[in-house]
Protein backbone atom coordinates (compact mmCIF):
# COMPACT_ATOMS: atom_id res chain seq x y z
CA UNK A 1 0.00 0.00 0.00
CA UNK A 2 1.56 3.16 -0.83
CA UNK A 3 1.87 5.89 1.62
CA UNK A 4 2.68 9.33 2.36
CA UNK A 5 4.13 10.76 5.15
CA UNK A 6 2.06 14.28 7.78
CA UNK A 7 3.13 16.38 10.06
CA UNK A 8 0.27 14.53 13.11
CA UNK A 9 -1.83 17.30 15.19
CA UNK A 10 0.90 16.65 18.11
CA UNK A 11 3.82 17.77 15.81
CA UNK A 12 5.22 14.14 15.43
CA UNK A 13 4.39 12.16 12.11
CA UNK A 14 1.39 10.51 11.21
CA UNK A 15 0.91 8.23 7.92
CA UNK A 16 -1.71 8.23 5.27
CA UNK A 17 -2.70 5.86 2.85
CA UNK A 18 -2.43 7.27 -0.92
CA UNK A 19 -5.85 5.68 -1.00
CA UNK A 20 -7.50 7.60 1.49
CA UNK A 21 -6.16 11.17 -0.49
CA UNK A 22 -7.48 10.37 -3.36
CA UNK A 23 -10.79 9.10 -1.78
CA UNK A 24 -10.39 12.89 -0.21
CA UNK A 25 -10.06 14.49 -3.65
CA UNK A 26 -13.00 12.90 -5.09
CA UNK A 27 -14.97 14.26 -2.33
CA UNK A 28 -14.11 17.59 -2.68
CA UNK A 29 -15.70 20.10 -5.38
CA UNK A 30 -12.78 22.33 -4.68
CA UNK A 31 -9.13 21.75 -5.42
CA UNK A 32 -6.77 19.54 -3.85
CA UNK A 33 -3.52 20.87 -4.21
CA UNK A 34 -0.27 18.97 -3.75
CA UNK A 35 3.43 19.58 -3.63
CA UNK A 36 3.79 17.86 -7.19
CA UNK A 37 1.22 20.11 -8.46
CA UNK A 38 1.81 23.43 -10.79
CA UNK A 39 -0.36 25.25 -8.92
CA UNK A 40 0.90 24.42 -5.19
CA UNK A 41 4.17 27.16 -5.36
CA UNK A 42 1.28 29.95 -5.48
CA UNK A 43 -1.15 27.89 -3.40
CA UNK A 44 1.10 27.73 -0.54
CA UNK A 45 2.25 31.33 -0.40
CA UNK A 46 1.81 33.82 2.44
CA UNK A 47 1.57 37.59 2.31
CA UNK A 48 4.31 37.53 4.75
CA UNK A 49 7.15 36.60 2.85
CA UNK A 50 9.01 35.81 5.66
CA UNK A 51 7.22 33.07 6.48
CA UNK A 52 7.97 29.48 4.31
CA UNK A 53 5.71 27.04 4.69
CA UNK A 54 5.30 23.71 3.01
CA UNK A 55 2.14 22.13 3.32
CA UNK A 56 1.65 17.94 2.72
CA UNK A 57 -2.46 19.41 1.23
CA UNK A 58 -4.21 22.36 0.47
CA UNK A 59 -7.81 22.05 0.09
CA UNK A 60 -9.57 24.91 -1.71
CA UNK A 61 -13.26 24.44 -0.49
CA UNK A 62 -15.98 25.62 -2.38
CA UNK A 63 -18.15 25.60 0.10
CA UNK A 64 -19.50 24.16 3.86
CA UNK A 65 -19.76 20.54 2.39
CA UNK A 66 -15.68 21.21 1.38
CA UNK A 67 -15.20 22.23 4.76
CA UNK A 68 -16.80 19.60 6.63
CA UNK A 69 -14.48 16.88 4.43
CA UNK A 70 -11.70 18.30 5.16
CA UNK A 71 -12.14 18.72 8.94
CA UNK A 72 -12.98 15.18 9.04
CA UNK A 73 -9.99 14.06 7.08
CA UNK A 74 -7.59 15.79 9.54
CA UNK A 75 -9.51 14.14 12.22
CA UNK A 76 -9.75 10.61 10.99
CA UNK A 77 -5.82 11.06 9.82
CA UNK A 78 -4.76 12.63 12.82
CA UNK A 79 -3.34 15.47 10.69
CA UNK A 80 -1.98 18.74 11.49
CA UNK A 81 -4.25 21.67 10.04
CA UNK A 82 -4.21 25.12 9.50
CA UNK A 83 -7.24 27.13 8.20
CA UNK A 84 -6.50 29.97 5.75
CA UNK A 85 -8.70 33.33 5.26
CA UNK A 86 -6.78 35.54 3.75
CA UNK A 87 -3.16 34.38 4.68
CA UNK A 88 -2.13 38.06 5.77
CA UNK A 89 -1.53 36.90 9.08
CA UNK A 90 2.19 38.07 10.49
CA UNK A 91 3.55 34.17 12.00
CA UNK A 92 1.87 32.57 8.93
CA UNK A 93 -0.94 30.77 11.25
CA UNK A 94 -3.19 30.50 7.69
CA UNK A 95 -0.94 27.40 7.01
CA UNK A 96 1.15 24.63 8.38
CA UNK A 97 4.25 22.23 7.58
CA UNK A 98 3.33 19.18 6.43
CA UNK A 99 -0.11 19.10 7.14
CA UNK A 100 -3.46 19.65 5.75
CA UNK A 101 -4.76 23.41 4.50
CA UNK A 102 -8.46 24.29 4.75
CA UNK A 103 -7.96 26.85 1.98
CA UNK A 104 -11.27 29.06 2.10
CA UNK A 105 -9.97 31.71 -0.43
CA UNK A 106 -12.28 30.12 -3.12
CA UNK A 107 -15.11 31.25 -0.57
CA UNK A 108 -16.22 34.39 -1.92
CA UNK A 109 -19.50 36.31 -1.93
CA UNK A 110 -21.03 39.15 -0.42
CA UNK A 111 -24.67 39.91 0.27
CA UNK A 112 -26.01 43.33 1.37
CA UNK A 113 -28.89 43.98 2.61
CA UNK A 114 -30.04 47.76 2.47
CA UNK A 115 -33.16 47.03 4.63
CA UNK A 116 -31.81 45.60 7.85
CA UNK A 117 -27.93 47.28 7.13
CA UNK A 118 -26.73 43.64 7.82
CA UNK A 119 -23.58 41.94 5.24
CA UNK A 120 -22.94 38.66 4.53
CA UNK A 121 -19.67 37.70 4.25
CA UNK A 122 -18.28 34.62 2.69
CA UNK A 123 -14.74 33.56 4.42
CA UNK A 124 -12.60 33.88 1.85
CA UNK A 125 -13.16 37.68 1.41
CA UNK A 126 -11.08 40.48 1.89
CA UNK A 127 -11.45 44.08 2.98
CA UNK A 128 -11.66 45.61 -0.30
CA UNK A 129 -14.80 43.16 -1.37
CA UNK A 130 -16.81 44.18 1.73
CA UNK A 131 -15.89 47.56 1.18
CA UNK A 132 -17.22 47.41 -2.64
CA UNK A 133 -19.78 45.56 -2.08
CA UNK A 134 -21.63 48.12 0.45
CA UNK A 135 -20.09 50.98 -1.29
CA UNK A 136 -23.26 50.62 -3.87
CA UNK A 137 -25.71 50.88 -0.99
CA UNK A 138 -23.63 53.89 1.11
CA UNK A 139 -22.77 51.11 3.51
CA UNK A 140 -19.87 50.00 5.34
CA UNK A 141 -18.30 47.16 8.43
CA UNK A 142 -15.96 48.35 10.65
CA UNK A 143 -12.65 46.60 9.67
CA UNK A 144 -9.30 47.63 8.81
CA UNK A 145 -7.37 49.96 6.86
CA UNK A 146 -5.71 48.01 4.07
CA UNK A 147 -7.88 46.71 1.22
CA UNK A 148 -6.29 43.38 0.96
CA UNK A 149 -6.23 42.23 4.66
CA UNK A 150 -8.64 38.73 4.71
CA UNK A 151 -11.86 39.70 6.42
CA UNK A 152 -11.77 36.34 8.48
CA UNK A 153 -8.69 36.71 10.62
CA UNK A 154 -9.14 40.00 10.71
CA UNK A 155 -12.49 39.55 12.57
CA UNK A 156 -11.90 36.76 14.67
CA UNK A 157 -9.03 38.49 16.22
CA UNK A 158 -11.08 42.09 16.75
CA UNK A 159 -10.73 43.82 13.99
CA UNK A 160 -9.77 47.45 14.00
CA UNK A 161 -10.03 50.93 11.63
CA UNK A 162 -11.08 54.30 10.78
CA UNK A 163 -14.38 53.40 11.94
CA UNK A 164 -13.84 51.61 15.07
CA UNK A 165 -14.03 55.15 17.23
CA UNK A 166 -17.99 55.65 15.91
CA UNK A 167 -18.93 52.04 15.76
CA UNK A 168 -16.37 50.20 17.25
CA UNK A 169 -14.38 46.95 16.36
CA UNK A 170 -15.38 44.69 14.05
CA UNK A 171 -16.18 42.00 16.36
CA UNK A 172 -18.78 44.70 17.84
CA UNK A 173 -20.85 44.67 14.77
CA UNK A 174 -20.07 40.73 14.27
CA UNK A 175 -23.69 39.41 14.67
CA UNK A 176 -23.52 35.98 13.61
CA UNK A 177 -21.40 33.00 12.22
CA UNK A 178 -21.36 29.76 10.70
CA UNK A 179 -18.92 27.59 11.66
CA UNK A 180 -17.64 24.00 11.28
CA UNK A 181 -16.59 22.41 14.41
CA UNK A 182 -13.81 20.30 15.67
CA UNK A 183 -16.58 17.12 14.96
CA UNK A 184 -17.30 18.08 11.59
CA UNK A 185 -20.52 19.08 12.93
CA UNK A 186 -22.18 22.30 11.50
CA UNK A 187 -23.52 25.28 13.90
CA UNK A 188 -24.43 29.22 13.47
CA UNK A 189 -23.57 31.48 16.36
CA UNK A 190 -25.27 34.19 17.17
CA UNK A 191 -27.14 36.03 20.34
CA UNK A 192 -29.52 33.36 20.17
CA UNK A 193 -28.01 30.25 19.94
CA UNK A 194 -24.68 28.90 21.08
CA UNK A 195 -23.92 32.28 22.50
CA UNK A 196 -21.15 31.46 23.91
CA UNK A 197 -19.70 30.36 20.78
CA UNK A 198 -19.77 33.80 19.30
CA UNK A 199 -18.56 35.72 22.46
CA UNK A 200 -15.31 33.29 21.64
CA UNK A 201 -15.13 33.93 17.90
CA UNK A 202 -14.97 37.72 19.16
CA UNK A 203 -11.77 38.10 19.33
CA UNK A 204 -10.78 34.54 20.49
CA UNK A 205 -8.73 33.97 17.00
CA UNK A 206 -9.15 30.40 14.83
CA UNK A 207 -9.28 28.44 17.93
CA UNK A 208 -12.73 27.00 18.56
CA UNK A 209 -13.68 26.12 14.29
CA UNK A 210 -14.23 27.09 10.26
CA UNK A 211 -15.99 30.27 10.12
CA UNK A 212 -17.67 29.36 7.45
CA UNK A 213 -19.80 32.92 7.06
CA UNK A 214 -20.00 36.17 9.14
CA UNK A 215 -23.35 38.32 8.94
CA UNK A 216 -22.56 41.66 10.07
CA UNK A 217 -23.82 45.10 11.01
CA UNK A 218 -23.40 47.84 8.69
CA UNK A 219 -23.17 51.75 8.66
CA UNK A 220 -23.48 54.62 6.18
CA UNK A 221 -20.45 55.68 4.95
CA UNK A 222 -20.10 57.90 2.06
CA UNK A 223 -17.76 60.18 1.03
CA UNK A 224 -15.39 60.71 4.04
CA UNK A 225 -13.16 63.55 4.57
CA UNK A 226 -9.31 62.20 5.21
CA UNK A 227 -5.61 60.66 4.10
CA UNK A 228 -2.10 61.65 5.77
CA UNK A 229 -0.51 64.72 6.87
CA UNK A 230 3.01 64.12 7.51
CA UNK A 231 5.79 66.59 9.05
CA UNK A 232 9.45 65.90 9.54
CA UNK A 233 10.23 63.70 12.40
CA UNK A 234 12.10 66.60 14.19
CA UNK A 235 8.38 67.85 15.37
CA UNK A 236 7.27 64.32 16.25
CA UNK A 237 7.74 65.19 20.00
CA UNK A 238 5.62 68.09 20.14
CA UNK A 239 3.39 66.27 17.57
CA UNK A 240 2.82 63.01 19.99
CA UNK A 241 2.26 65.94 22.99
CA UNK A 242 -0.63 67.26 21.74
CA UNK A 243 -1.59 64.12 20.00
CA UNK A 244 -2.52 62.37 23.02
CA UNK A 245 -4.60 65.24 24.45
CA UNK A 246 -6.70 66.00 21.02
CA UNK A 247 -7.79 62.06 20.46
CA UNK A 248 -10.05 62.26 23.79
CA UNK A 249 -11.60 65.54 22.49
CA UNK A 250 -12.05 64.97 18.98
CA UNK A 251 -15.83 63.96 17.67
CA UNK A 252 -15.67 60.13 17.41
CA UNK A 253 -16.44 60.13 13.43
CA UNK A 254 -13.29 61.43 13.50
CA UNK A 255 -10.24 58.59 13.32
CA UNK A 256 -6.92 59.75 13.56
CA UNK A 257 -3.76 57.32 14.00
CA UNK A 258 -0.39 58.39 14.26
CA UNK A 259 3.07 56.90 12.41
CA UNK A 260 6.32 57.37 12.74
CA UNK A 261 7.66 56.43 9.06
CA UNK A 262 9.56 57.39 6.22
CA UNK A 263 8.23 58.65 3.35
CA UNK A 264 8.50 55.97 0.42
CA UNK A 265 10.35 56.70 -2.36
CA UNK A 266 7.88 56.59 -4.73
CA UNK A 267 4.78 58.23 -6.54
CA UNK A 268 2.36 59.94 -5.27
CA UNK A 269 4.93 61.60 -2.81
CA UNK A 270 6.66 64.83 -4.07
CA UNK A 271 10.28 63.54 -4.82
CA UNK A 272 11.71 66.40 -2.22
CA UNK A 273 10.60 64.50 0.71
CA UNK A 274 11.65 60.64 -0.66
CA UNK A 275 13.22 59.07 2.29
CA UNK A 276 12.48 61.58 5.54
CA UNK A 277 11.88 60.12 8.61
CA UNK A 278 8.28 61.60 9.36
CA UNK A 279 5.47 61.41 11.87
CA UNK A 280 1.91 61.33 10.31
CA UNK A 281 -1.55 61.69 11.06
CA UNK A 282 -3.50 59.91 8.66
CA UNK A 283 -7.41 60.47 9.21
CA UNK A 284 -10.63 59.49 8.19
CA UNK A 285 -13.56 61.73 9.16
CA UNK A 286 -16.83 59.51 8.42
CA UNK A 287 -19.30 62.29 10.09
CA UNK A 288 -21.68 64.62 7.81
CA UNK A 289 -19.12 66.09 4.91
CA UNK A 290 -20.21 69.71 5.38
CA UNK A 291 -19.04 69.29 8.90
CA UNK A 292 -15.59 67.71 7.97
CA UNK A 293 -13.46 71.26 7.51
CA UNK A 294 -14.45 72.36 10.90
CA UNK A 295 -13.43 68.96 12.74
CA UNK A 296 -10.48 68.11 11.40
CA UNK A 297 -9.31 71.88 11.62
CA UNK A 298 -7.08 71.54 15.34
CA UNK A 299 -4.78 69.17 12.53
CA UNK A 300 -3.61 72.36 10.65
CA UNK A 301 -4.46 74.59 13.14
CA UNK A 302 -2.39 73.73 16.03
CA UNK A 303 0.21 72.05 14.43
CA UNK A 304 3.89 73.17 12.69
CA UNK A 305 3.41 73.60 8.98
CA UNK A 306 3.80 70.31 7.41
CA UNK A 307 6.01 68.85 5.08
CA UNK A 308 2.99 66.55 3.15
CA UNK A 309 -0.74 67.38 3.63
CA UNK A 310 -3.13 64.85 1.38
CA UNK A 311 -6.06 64.83 3.40
CA UNK A 312 -9.84 66.17 1.79
CA UNK A 313 -12.42 64.54 0.85
CA UNK A 314 -12.90 61.16 -0.97
CA UNK A 315 -14.82 57.62 -1.10
CA UNK A 316 -14.48 55.50 1.44
CA UNK A 317 -13.53 52.84 -0.47
CA UNK A 318 -10.30 55.44 -1.85
CA UNK A 319 -9.54 55.81 1.57
CA UNK A 320 -9.34 52.17 2.83
CA UNK A 321 -7.40 51.19 -0.61
CA UNK A 322 -4.64 54.08 -0.26
CA UNK A 323 -2.49 52.02 0.82
CA UNK A 324 -2.43 48.78 -0.59
CA UNK A 325 0.36 49.77 -3.58
CA UNK A 326 2.55 50.31 -1.09
CA UNK A 327 2.48 46.86 0.58
CA UNK A 328 1.89 44.14 -2.19
CA UNK A 329 1.87 41.01 -0.67
CA UNK A 330 5.54 38.71 -0.55
CA UNK A 331 7.63 41.32 1.50
CA UNK A 332 9.18 40.80 4.51
CA UNK A 333 7.32 41.59 7.62
CA UNK A 334 8.07 41.56 11.62
CA UNK A 335 5.48 42.78 13.71
CA UNK A 336 4.86 43.06 17.26
CA UNK A 337 1.98 44.92 19.37
CA UNK A 338 0.72 46.22 22.24
CA UNK A 339 -1.79 48.06 23.96
CA UNK A 340 -1.37 51.35 24.94
CA UNK A 341 -3.41 53.30 27.74
CA UNK A 342 -1.11 56.72 28.08
CA UNK A 343 1.58 58.35 25.78
CA UNK A 344 3.70 59.20 28.42
CA UNK A 345 6.89 61.45 27.89
CA UNK A 346 8.86 58.73 28.88
CA UNK A 347 7.30 56.45 26.11
CA UNK A 348 7.57 59.22 23.57
CA UNK A 349 11.63 59.19 24.46
CA UNK A 350 11.70 55.97 23.40
CA UNK A 351 9.73 56.10 20.39
CA UNK A 352 11.50 58.67 18.78
CA UNK A 353 14.84 56.58 19.82
CA UNK A 354 13.87 53.71 17.99
CA UNK A 355 12.02 55.34 15.10
CA UNK A 356 15.07 56.90 14.26
CA UNK A 357 16.76 53.90 13.21
CA UNK A 358 14.32 52.09 11.04
CA UNK A 359 15.87 49.61 9.10
CA UNK A 360 14.11 49.92 5.73
CA UNK A 361 12.11 52.78 4.21
CA UNK A 362 9.05 51.28 4.50
CA UNK A 363 9.38 50.32 8.87
CA UNK A 364 7.21 51.69 10.73
CA UNK A 365 4.99 52.53 14.40
CA UNK A 366 1.30 53.28 14.53
CA UNK A 367 -0.79 54.03 17.21
CA UNK A 368 -4.31 52.98 16.41
CA UNK A 369 -7.01 54.64 18.66
CA UNK A 370 -9.53 51.98 20.42
CA UNK A 371 -11.17 54.26 22.58
CA UNK A 372 -15.18 55.44 21.76
CA UNK A 373 -17.36 52.87 20.76
CA UNK A 374 -15.39 50.42 21.79
CA UNK A 375 -15.36 51.51 25.43
CA UNK A 376 -18.92 50.90 25.52
CA UNK A 377 -18.44 47.56 25.30
CA UNK A 378 -17.53 45.74 28.44
CA UNK A 379 -14.64 43.50 29.38
CA UNK A 380 -16.53 40.77 29.47
CA UNK A 381 -18.88 40.86 27.12
CA UNK A 382 -16.23 39.79 24.38
CA UNK A 383 -13.13 38.02 24.34
CA UNK A 384 -11.36 41.33 23.60
CA UNK A 385 -10.34 41.74 27.01
CA UNK A 386 -8.86 45.51 26.49
CA UNK A 387 -11.23 47.49 26.74
CA UNK A 388 -10.38 50.82 28.42
CA UNK A 389 -7.38 51.10 26.37
CA UNK A 390 -6.53 54.69 23.91
CA UNK A 391 -4.50 52.79 21.33
CA UNK A 392 -3.34 49.48 19.73
CA UNK A 393 0.05 49.85 18.96
CA UNK A 394 2.11 48.25 16.16
CA UNK A 395 6.19 48.23 15.43
CA UNK A 396 6.28 46.66 11.86
CA UNK A 397 10.12 46.07 10.20
CA UNK A 398 8.71 45.60 6.10
CA UNK A 399 11.04 45.28 3.49
CA UNK A 400 11.25 43.61 0.02
CA UNK A 401 14.42 42.33 0.37
CA UNK A 402 14.91 38.74 2.55
CA UNK A 403 18.57 39.72 2.85
CA UNK A 404 17.16 42.48 5.36
CA UNK A 405 15.03 39.77 7.39
CA UNK A 406 17.14 39.82 10.49
CA UNK A 407 17.93 43.44 10.83
CA UNK A 408 13.85 44.19 10.53
CA UNK A 409 13.39 41.12 13.30
CA UNK A 410 16.15 42.85 15.66
CA UNK A 411 14.70 46.74 14.99
CA UNK A 412 11.07 45.41 15.94
CA UNK A 413 12.31 43.24 19.13
CA UNK A 414 14.34 46.46 20.35
CA UNK A 415 11.60 48.71 19.51
CA UNK A 416 9.05 46.48 21.66
CA UNK A 417 11.40 45.61 24.18
CA UNK A 418 11.55 49.98 24.97
CA UNK A 419 7.71 50.55 25.05
CA UNK A 420 6.49 47.69 26.62
CA UNK A 421 7.19 48.71 30.18
CA UNK A 422 4.85 51.58 28.76
CA UNK A 423 1.85 49.07 28.05
CA UNK A 424 -0.51 47.47 29.37
CA UNK A 425 0.80 44.10 29.70
CA UNK A 426 -1.06 42.21 26.00
CA UNK A 427 -1.40 43.40 22.86
CA UNK A 428 -3.87 42.87 19.55
CA UNK A 429 -3.29 38.72 18.40
CA UNK A 430 -3.50 40.31 14.76
CA UNK A 431 -0.39 42.14 15.61
CA UNK A 432 1.59 39.47 17.23
CA UNK A 433 4.13 37.07 15.92
CA UNK A 434 4.06 33.82 17.59
CA UNK A 435 5.02 34.79 21.06
CA UNK A 436 4.05 32.33 23.41
CA UNK A 437 1.34 31.14 26.08
CA UNK A 438 2.24 33.74 28.30
CA UNK A 439 1.67 36.52 25.99
CA UNK A 440 -2.07 35.04 24.44
CA UNK A 441 -2.98 34.90 28.74
CA UNK A 442 -1.68 38.18 29.46
CA UNK A 443 -4.02 39.54 25.57
CA UNK A 444 -6.91 37.75 27.10
CA UNK A 445 -6.50 38.58 30.74
CA UNK A 446 -9.91 37.67 32.70
CA UNK A 447 -12.04 36.41 29.70
CA UNK A 448 -8.95 33.51 29.42
CA UNK A 449 -10.62 31.14 31.60
CA UNK A 450 -13.82 31.52 29.91
CA UNK A 451 -11.92 31.01 26.14
CA UNK A 452 -10.51 27.98 27.62
CA UNK A 453 -14.05 26.65 28.65
CA UNK A 454 -15.10 27.32 25.55
CA UNK A 455 -12.46 25.63 23.95
CA UNK A 456 -12.70 22.33 25.85
CA UNK A 457 -16.39 22.52 24.49
CA UNK A 458 -16.28 22.99 21.01
CA UNK A 459 -12.32 21.63 20.56
CA UNK A 460 -11.52 19.39 23.13
CA UNK A 461 -8.62 17.50 21.10
CA UNK A 462 -7.57 21.31 19.99
CA UNK A 463 -7.84 20.13 16.23
CA UNK A 464 -7.26 24.06 15.56
CA UNK A 465 -4.28 24.75 17.19
CA UNK A 466 -2.51 26.67 14.51
CA UNK A 467 -3.54 30.19 15.55
CA UNK A 468 -2.46 31.96 18.64
CA UNK A 469 -3.79 29.10 20.46
CA UNK A 470 -5.66 28.42 23.47
CA UNK A 471 -4.99 25.05 24.66
CA UNK A 472 -8.47 23.41 26.07
C1 LIG B 1 -0.91 45.11 5.46
C2 LIG B 1 -1.72 44.73 6.66
C3 LIG B 1 -2.60 45.64 7.21
C4 LIG B 1 -3.37 45.30 8.31
N1 LIG B 1 -4.24 46.22 8.83
C5 LIG B 1 -5.05 45.88 9.85
C6 LIG B 1 -6.02 46.79 10.33
O1 LIG B 1 -6.15 47.91 9.87
N2 LIG B 1 -6.82 46.38 11.34
C7 LIG B 1 -6.72 45.15 11.90
O2 LIG B 1 -7.51 44.84 12.79
N3 LIG B 1 -5.81 44.27 11.47
C8 LIG B 1 -4.97 44.61 10.47
N4 LIG B 1 -4.03 43.72 10.01
C9 LIG B 1 -3.83 42.45 10.73
C10 LIG B 1 -4.79 41.40 10.24
O3 LIG B 1 -5.98 41.51 10.97
C11 LIG B 1 -4.17 40.00 10.46
O4 LIG B 1 -3.03 39.88 9.67
C12 LIG B 1 -5.16 38.88 10.17
O5 LIG B 1 -4.61 37.68 10.68
C13 LIG B 1 -5.46 38.73 8.70
O6 LIG B 1 -6.44 37.78 8.47
P1 LIG B 1 -6.35 36.79 7.21
O7 LIG B 1 -7.66 36.12 7.08
O8 LIG B 1 -5.81 37.53 6.04
O9 LIG B 1 -5.20 35.83 7.73
P2 LIG B 1 -4.90 34.27 7.65
O10 LIG B 1 -3.41 34.22 7.65
O11 LIG B 1 -5.60 33.60 6.56
O12 LIG B 1 -5.48 33.75 9.02
C14 LIG B 1 -5.15 34.36 10.24
C15 LIG B 1 -5.63 33.51 11.42
O13 LIG B 1 -7.05 33.43 11.40
C16 LIG B 1 -7.49 32.09 11.27
N5 LIG B 1 -8.60 32.06 10.32
C17 LIG B 1 -8.66 32.66 9.11
N6 LIG B 1 -9.84 32.44 8.53
C18 LIG B 1 -10.56 31.69 9.40
C19 LIG B 1 -11.87 31.16 9.38
N7 LIG B 1 -12.70 31.36 8.37
N8 LIG B 1 -12.28 30.41 10.44
C20 LIG B 1 -11.46 30.21 11.50
N9 LIG B 1 -10.21 30.70 11.57
C21 LIG B 1 -9.77 31.44 10.54
C22 LIG B 1 -6.29 31.35 10.77
O14 LIG B 1 -6.31 30.02 11.18
C23 LIG B 1 -5.14 32.09 11.39
O15 LIG B 1 -4.92 31.63 12.71
C24 LIG B 1 -3.26 44.02 8.89
C25 LIG B 1 -2.38 43.10 8.33
C26 LIG B 1 -1.60 43.45 7.24
C27 LIG B 1 -0.63 42.46 6.69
Amino acid sequence: MSTVTAKSIDGDQTTIAESHIEKFKEQLRGELIRPNDSTYENARQLYNAMIDKRPLLIARCTDVTDVTTAVHFARDNHMLVAIRGGGHNGPGLGSCDGGLVIDLSAMKGVHVNPETRTVRVGPGCMQGDVDHAGSAFGLAVPAGIVSTTGIAGLTLGGGHGYLTRKHGLTIDNLIEADVVLADGSFVTASESQHQDLLWALRGGGGNFGVVTSFQYRAHPVNTVYGGPIFWDQSEASDIMRWYREFLPTAPEALSTFLGLKTVPSTAPFPKEIWGRRICALISCYSGPVDTAEDATKPLRRDLPAPIFDAMGPMPFTALQSMFDPLLPKGLQWYWKGDFIKELTDEAIEAHLEHAAQTPSELSLMHLYPIDGAVHRVGQGETAWSYRDVTWSMVIAGIDPDPANAEALTTWAKGYWEAIHPHAMGGGYVNFMMEEGEDRIKATYGDNYKRLVDIKRKYDPINLFRVNQNIKP
